[in-house]
């Protein structure tokens, strides 16, 4: 099938599209090909109306291909090789000493940036699985245009020290949020997730950024996380100097939590969960 009818997913304009890799190629300096790999997705699907009905569906399917080797073509030349490439090179030389867990102080305006390459990340791994998508069909577009990171959103950096989710892993939850008693009053759930969590670790360090549609965010962002964990948030509220490492690392159980997206109170129809073996 032609995908090149699709416009870019960014600046919306009717251009030839070309491979995007969704994690930075350099990032395979750190985290080398290995000889044989393959990518297990574990998607998990459930349905809960209310605590006596529950329906689970889980597949489990193996792609071969190595992770940090995934690309797609969603995205045209400019938008790729100037616009993508200067954010990612902007924020290489902070993100490698995040993963090696080097010393490193991050100002305002470092941790703006890196909150804008975690959302093109973010934004672009949730092509793996374009039916759970949580983050609404516009804000690429809008991400374009204002050069900032994903509205709605927040987004927390925490130094993994575990060995589970080593040297990276990618997991990501999509659910549907509704107003409180919606569904008593018999509101329909709505068929698309409008939320979503999104973590990764790459060596040394944990990112954990989520997100719902505007309508929900202010009552989505009152499930604060991270308190009594180390995570540390750099948007929509950095520091001013961000000291590297935190003060505490994080271990294999609570990444576990954060990662099962635990501390979502939404009401969860859909999990993906992508790791790799
Ligand atoms: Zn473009």
């Amino acid at each position: 099938m032609p995908q090149h009818r699709d416009p870019c997913m960014f600046c919306q304009e009717d251009k030839p599209l070309t491979y995007q890799h969704v994690w930075p190629a350099w990032l395979r300096k750190i985290f080398p090909h290995p000889p044989k790999s393959s990518t297990n997705f574990h998607q998990t699907l459930s349905n809960k109306p209310s605590p006596k009905e529950v329906s689970i569906l889980a597949k489990n399917k193996i792609r071969q291909g190595y992770l940090l080797s995934v690309k797609y073509r969603k995205v045209c030349a400019h938008c790729n090789n100037v616009w993508l490439s200067g954010i990612e090179e902007s924020v290489k030389p902070n993100v490698e000493k995040l993963i090696l867990g080097m010393s490193v102080n991050l100002n305002g305006e470092e941790q703006r940036a890196l909150a804008l390459w975690i959302t093109i990340v973010v934004i672009m791994a949730e092509l793996t699985h374009p039916e759970n998508m949580g983050i609404a069909k516009d804000i690429p577009n809008q991400i374009y245009q204002s050069n900032l990171p994903l509205p709605f959103a927040r987004i927390y950096l925490g130094q993994y020290l575990g060995s589970d989710y080593s040297p990276f892993r990618y997991r990501h939850h999509a659910g549907v949020l509704m107003k409180p008693h919606a569904l008593k009053q018999g509101v329909i759930p709505p068929t698309k997730p409008n939320c979503q969590t999104s973590a990764f670790v790459l060596g040394e360090l944990l990112v954990v950024v989520d997100s719902a549609d505007e309508e929900f965010y202010s009552d989505f962002a009152q499930t604060r996380i991270g308190y009594g964990s180390p995570l540390v948030e750099i948007h929509p509220t950095p520091s001013n100097l961000l000291t590297w490492p935190p003060s505490a690392p994080i271990g294999d159980a609570a990444c576990d939590l954060i990662c099962e997206g635990r501390f979502l109170s939404y009401y969860d129809t859909e999990k993906l969960t992508i790791s790799t073996s």
